[in-house]
């Protein structure tokens, strides 16, 4: 999100510290108090007093949310904004070409500017918790680094809300939980570290922390909706204390003076993973951690989060770190930001317990299996997947597997898994990723939130620099390629091999029996090729395969099958029973306000993806996944609980 793609390739790989920058010392800091009194009732208020000068200026609110990649800011829900000066309401006028931004004159005489600003909030916020992620109130002057604009944020919570943050209280050594009614101040600090910095506040609020002998600290904040939810289990406490040190002995270094896991359980406030470089806002259902069941489904969202402190906030491609919040992020390279952190976050999730190891194959099975069935690919290189990520945010699922979605992520798993075996057979076992995690994500040693930019070529020679080996067309042949098939040679390289079965996976049952939205529902896509929400409802039809044969699209739902009313199990029964019969399945289904029929010529019957052990290979991804550290149990009378 900053400045430094128009800087030399030498300047660009040197730590940019925030606070060798003159400016944003010079200057008096905007003043903001976040009051998130009316939380409950979906609105959050602002006062700012911006200091100023006489003439014009241009205020802006931010537009490239980073870590969203992609233009989310919330200028569309920001309301009931008022500038005064001097206690005279003062005239303003967006601009006609970039939204986000207002135009003021300012009159003689004036040195301080007030605006109130609302925003209308629609996710991270219930009766009980809300989620300040801080661009939903800034505001300040235009065309200006984020980075050089200083600014003191005050915060006004519910009463009896506790509150979590990296955020430094003013003048406190503790952690604040403030008291009814009370205003908690914070340190002065920039706009680009404000907006890296969301508050949880909530109700139902409990501070655990973690792992004790770790320096610097690191906690857990939790809010839920109901009290007992946030009261997290010790096993699971134990596991994210296990991620802690595991993160630790993986990286060697830190890029925060203290880390915040902050996470939401509520059905309400929905599901998030945002990183920051010394918090992460964190959302899952209301039962999301209440037991191992439901945590499978949710096991590498902390993790992932975590890596992002090192990958995608310390270490950033160039393109994707701007001046301001106004500047478009260039996504280019999100298969090392995103592809790289959903390889680690896995790994760590495996390392610290917050999955089985069993778990992890299963879970990397279906990733494969997913990408290999996703005919996308035959048009559309991986690499464009990240160029266009914004466009693949969201949306719908239909076709989504002939459109291919935000593949970057995953495909970036299945490559960062062939680098890691690759290394390891280059060096005979000598050294692994882990090893090239130290050069590129702790090069400078220890820092405090810091963003420092690189480059593809950085990223090979570090390649390089721990086995020698022609990293760039490894790299290239990978991302910039059509492949019509999926990378399964870190799979294959570390002894496994990925085969269908008739039977799901336990992971893949438990994941359809406890995963929220697209995770639930009845997946026959490696027979007929469809998905389904548990309800017979179609999400996608998998391209050339049996079932768009016989021409059923996304969106239509399945009445009956083979002449029986529809549920999963009368499904999965024709499916089972396709194998040595010569009849179709005969499905009656609904498409928008009419009834049609379709069969499908299929005969295969049921095939889940699955991890097989090749007899005799080496076993590099079992390797992989062992823990560095030895694992602790944190006593669970640790936790600070503002509910009792
Ligand atoms: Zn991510």
């Amino acid at each position: 999100m900053m400045l430094l793609r128009f800087l030399s390739l030498a300047l660009a790989a040197l730590p940019l510290s925030l606070s060798v920058l003159p400016a944003a010392a010079e200057r008096p800091p905007i003043r903001i108090t976040a009051d998130l009194s009316d939380a409950p009732r979906k609105l959050y208020h602002a006062e700012i007093d911006l200091p100023v000068s006489p003439g014009p200026i241009t205020l802006i609110t931010p537009q490239w949310i980073p870590g969203t990649h992609m233009p989310a800011g919330p200028a569309g829900s920001i309301t009931g904004v008022v500038f005064t000066a001097n206690g005279q309401a003062l005239p303003w006028r967006r601009d006609d070409v970039n939204l986000y931004e207002f135009h003021l004159i300012i009159p003689e005489g004036v040195t301080t500017l007030h605006a109130h600003l609302d925003c209308i909030v629609t996710s991270r916020v219930s009766q009980k918790l809300a989620v300040l992620e801080w661009e939903k109130l800034l505001l300040y002057p235009a065309n200006t680094p984020v980075r050089d604009i200083s600014i003191q944020p005050s915060l006004i919570v519910p009463a009896g809300w506790g509150v979590g943050t990296a955020l430094t209280p003013e003048g406190a050594s503790s952690y604040p939980v403030p008291a009814a009614g009370t205003t908690t101040h914070f340190a002065a600090t920039t706009v680009e570290q404000l907006e890296d910095s969301p508050i949880l506040a909530g109700e139902y609020f409990h501070e655990y922390p973690l792992a004790p002998a770790i320096s610097p600290k690191h906690y857990l904040d939790v809010a839920s909706d109901y009290p007992e939810d946030s009261r997290l289990r010790p096993a699971f406490l134990a596991e994210v204390s296990n991620l802690v040190r595991e993160a630790d002995a993986l990286y060697a270094s830190h890029h925060y003076h203290v880390y915040h896991f902050l996470l939401t359980l509520s059905d309400v406030a929905g599901g998030e993973g945002l990183e920051h470089g010394q918090s992460s806002d964190n959302g899952v259902g209301e039962k999301g951690f209440s037991d191992a069941a439901h945590q499978l489904p949710e096991a590498d969202l902390l993790s992932h989060e975590f890596t992002h402190s090192w990958n995608g906030k310390y270490r950033r491609p160039a393109g994707l770190y701007q001046p301001d919040f106004a500047t478009p992020q260039h996504g280019a390279m999100l298969w090392v930001y995103e592809g790289m952190t959903e390889y680690l976050g896995n790994v760590l999730a495996a390392r610290s317990g917050l999955k089985t190891q069993a778990q992890y194959r299963d879970v990397l099975a279906m990733t494969a299996a997913r990408l290999e069935y996703t005919p996308g690919r035959l048009w559309r290189p991986t690499e464009d997947t990240a160029v266009a990520a914004s466009l693949l945010r969201g949306g719908n699922p239909a076709w989504y597997n002939w459109r291919r979605g935000q593949d970057y992520y995953f495909e970036g798993e299945l490559l960062w898994l062939d680098a890691d075996t690759l290394i390891r057979k280059l060096t005979g076992g000598k050294k692994s990723l882990d090893d090239f995690e130290k050069i590129f994500l702790g090069k400078g040693g220890n820092t405090g939130p810091l963003i420092v930019p690189y480059t593809f070529d950085e990223l090979a020679a570090d390649l390089n620099q721990v086995a020698p080996y022609d990293w760039a067309k490894f790299l290239h042949d990978r991302i910039d390629k059509i492949n019509p098939h999926a990378d399964v040679e870190g799979i294959e390289r570390g002894g496994y091999k990925l085969v269908f079965r008739d039977k799901p996976s336990a992971s893949e049952h438990t994941i359809e029996a406890n995963g929220r939205g697209s995770r639930s529902g009845l997946d026959c896509w490696y027979s007929i090729g469809l998905r389904l929400s548990s309800d017979g409802q179609i999400r996608d039809v998998l391209w050339n395969g049996p079932a768009d044969k016989a021409r059923i699209a996304p969106g239509y739902k399945i009445i009956a099958v083979n002449g029986r009313m529809f549920s999963n199990d009368v499904l999965r029964d024709a499916i089972r029973e396709s194998k040595g019969s010569r009849d179709p399945i005969h499905l009656l289904l609904q498409a928008d306000d009419f009834i049609r029929t379709a069969d499908i010529d299929y005969h295969g019957g049921e095939r889940y993806p699955a991890l097989e052990r090749v007899d005799g290979a080496t076993d590099y991804l079992d390797e992989i996944i062992a823990p560095l550290t030895k694992p602790e149990v944190i006593p669970e009378d640790q936790s600070k609980q503002t509910d009792q």
